[in-house]
């Protein structure tokens, strides 16, 4: 190489090295960095690792698993004091529990876990928007109820509960939220509910779910997450998603409207969904089969796996984040 080349690769690198200290963000599919390449960005390692969401549950490969609690939503009827709050943050809508977060109880998890906040993932037509699919089938919308500990669990350990939507009959249920999203337009913008029984946005029947380890859909990926997946779906009617559809992105992520907001379907590798539905009898019959020691064990070892993660990204695959972090830093301020 003579010197004149060798100097023009170290330009290059200075220009590439400069670029990456700036922050490209992420994003879905229209602006920011496709889902692909989450993992390029920084202290989002895991986004690549071996347990993440969403999945794909083929249903003659789940196993069956009756010897868990039933759930005890009890605390989701109450209408009284769960006061709620709408907001669009440019690429959700999120319902959050200001006051009081209703817990659950039971359904195989640490317990008690209270309601941090619920929010809704949704395609541009009824096709596609939902992350979760069901042997290849995608849903139009899913929305995510997620739980924390309330602090005597062990505290890094989450639980989503997810509930499937497809495009069908008008829902009444969801009246409330649909009539109030034209007040959350853009970005920042948010509203207080009109109060009524968070359980009326579930399915009608509880009793059957998926469950699996996985993680959070979105940056930084973590691996934390006990997944709940009603195996009945609910439907909106065409009418009612289209309202989600009319809402204005945040401009790093959305053109225009906020849509197709999922995230790909990621490999199980060693994982297996279980399904259980559990017979309501004497709760005392269940006590000693209740437990999710596989997700809990992984989540304590995390501090060892996060690294593995970041070691095993490949040669090959840091020159892509190298060029990937290089271009969408640079395309991130276009209008
Ligand atoms: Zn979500």
């Amino acid at each position: 190489m003579d010197s004149s080349a060798a100097f023009l690769l170290f330009g290059i690198q200075l220009m590439l090295f400069q670029a990456i200290k700036g922050s490209a963000e992420w994003g879905y599919y229209q602006r920011g960095v496709p889902p692909s390449f989450w993992h390029c960005l920084e202290g989002n390692a895991m986004c690549i690792s071996k347990r993440q969401s969403p999945v794909d549950i083929k249903t003659k490969d789940v196993v069956k698993n009756n010897r868990i609690v039933p759930f005890d939503f009890s605390d989701l009827e109450d209408t009284e004091r769960v006061k709620m709050e709408m907001r669009n943050n440019g690429h959700a809508v999120i319902i959050d529990f200001p006051d009081r977060q209703p817990l659950i109880k039971r359904g195989g998890l640490q317990e008690p876990l209270q309601l941090n906040e619920l929010h809704f993932h949704w395609g541009s037509n009824s096709q596609w928007g939902s992350e979760h699919t069901i042997n290849g089938h995608r849903y139009a919308m899913e929305v995510h109820f997620d739980f924390v500990t309330t602090g005597n669990g062990p505290v890094e350990l989450r639980a989503v509960i997810s509930v499937l939507i497809y495009a069908g009959k008008h829902n009444s249920n969801y009246d409330e939220i649909v009539s109030m999203l034209p007040y959350i337009p853009s970005a920042g913008s948010k509203i207080v509910l009109d109060k009524f029984p968070v359980i009326d946005l579930f399915p009608e029947s509880t009793n059957c779910w998926y469950r699996y380890c996985g993680s959070f859909t979105t940056p930084p990926c973590t691996e934390n997450i006990i997944w709940t997946i009603f195996e009945q779906s609910i439907s909106m009617s065409e009418y009612q998603i289209n309202a989600f559809r009319t809402l204005m992105g945040t401009p790093s992520m959305f053109e225009y409207n906020i849509v197709d907001t999922f995230r790909p379907i990621q490999p199980l590798w060693q994982r297996k969904v279980t399904l259980s539905c559990p017979r309501r009898r004497n709760y005392e019959n269940y006590r000693r089969f209740e437990s999710n020691d596989r997700c809990i064990n992984h989540v304590f070892r995390r501090g060892k796996s996060q690294n593995t993660y970041s070691q095993s990204t490949s040669r090959s695959d840091n020159s892509v984040c190298l060029w990937v972090n290089f271009y969408y830093q640079n395309h991130v301020d276009e209008p």
